[in-house]
């Protein structure tokens, strides 16, 4: 394509909310046959909300209250979700030797007791299980789409919180708009297979990678890499950076991280989905012509 095609493919993407880090990146858009989407805040919105308190000893504002002072130390949707409900009942205590685990939870001392809250992995490796009634008010949960996350305090597991996360209204057109450009569509998640499976039929994938841990996303790119495919990745989070880089094509959601919009080579300025779709067949009307 001729230079000005290119200045014109770029300028006819800035119309429509895509903003394409130069006209060279028209080239890899084009030639992509697989779009591997994250869910929390791409496919989904993000805006987390509290839709369940289990406690074991039926004291769930108690619990609410010690889970809402760790989680207000972290960005995670989840933690905000948690923090935001538990700080409706009144301020939440300071937390102390605060610590995080990407994809996995958070740990820190309230009020003196060792306070928890995170997956099924982060309590293993605290040494701590959840009892099997825990464990089915979890999987419930994940079946009807809900991430659920438990909370341990002073070694002991007591209860299961669980967030509601909605699909954006745009996003089933966006994902059948890929398909009809003939791309493979795959939800890439660190949440667990029951919700993505959910949030998948939704919107209308089949593929799914889930329980991923932030630093194997990038890991799961290259899988696909290697077995030929030309990758594209649409994300908005910290952890998905190294993914969106490692892709043949990134694609930041303009709502998203600072680092996920650095690592792309495409930002979607409206976090719409239906962009990705529209830099697709604008980069082949672009260069359509020329092999
Ligand atoms: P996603 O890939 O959907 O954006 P993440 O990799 O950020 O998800 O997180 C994966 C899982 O780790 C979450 O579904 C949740 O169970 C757990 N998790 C991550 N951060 C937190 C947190 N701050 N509090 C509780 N659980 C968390
Ligand atoms: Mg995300």
């Amino acid at each position: 394509a001729t230079p000005t095609a290119l200045l014109v493919g770029t300028g006819r993407g800035a119309q429509l909310g895509i903003l394409i880090t130069g006209p060279e990146v028209l080239e890899s858009t084009r030639r992509v046959d697989t779009v591997v989407l994250d869910k929390t805040g791409t496919v989904t919105t993000g805006r987390m909300e509290l839709a369940g308190v289990t406690a074991t000893d039926g004291d769930t504002a108690a619990l609410l209250r010690l889970a809402g002072a760790v989680e207000d130390a972290s960005e995670h949707p989840i933690a905000q979700a948690i923090a935001r409900a538990a700080g409706k009942a009144g301020p939440l205590p300071a937390v102390e030797s605060f610590q995080s685990t990407p994809g996995q939870g958070v740990v820190g001392t309230v009020e003196g007791h060792a306070v928890l809250v995170g997956t099924e992995r982060l309590l293993a490796a605290w040494s701590q299980h959840p009892s099997p009634a825990l464990l089915t008010t979890a999987a419930d949960a994940a079946r009807s789409g809900r991430t659920a996350v438990f909370v341990a305090v002073d070694g002991e597991v007591r209860g299961v919180l669980t967030v509601a996360d909605g699909v954006k209204p745009t996003s089933g057109e966006a994902i059948a708009r890929l398909r009809g450009l003939g791309l493979d569509p795959v939800l890439l998640t660190g949440d667990r297979e029951e919700v993505a499976r959910q949030v998948a039929a939704e919107v209308g994938i089949d593929r799914v990678v889930a329980g991923v841990l932030p630093a194997d996303k990038v890991a799961v790119i290259r899988q696909l890499q290697d077995d030929g495919r030309i990758v594209a990745m649409v994300g908005d989070g910290v952890n998905d950076a190294a993914a969106l880089a490692q892709a043949d094509l990134g694609i930041a959601m303009g709502t998203g991280a600072d680092a996920a919009i650095q690592a792309s080579d495409i930002t979607l300025v409206r976090g719409d989905l239906r962009g990705a779709a529209d830099a697709i067949r604008l980069s082949r009307a672009t260069l359509g012509t020329i092999k």
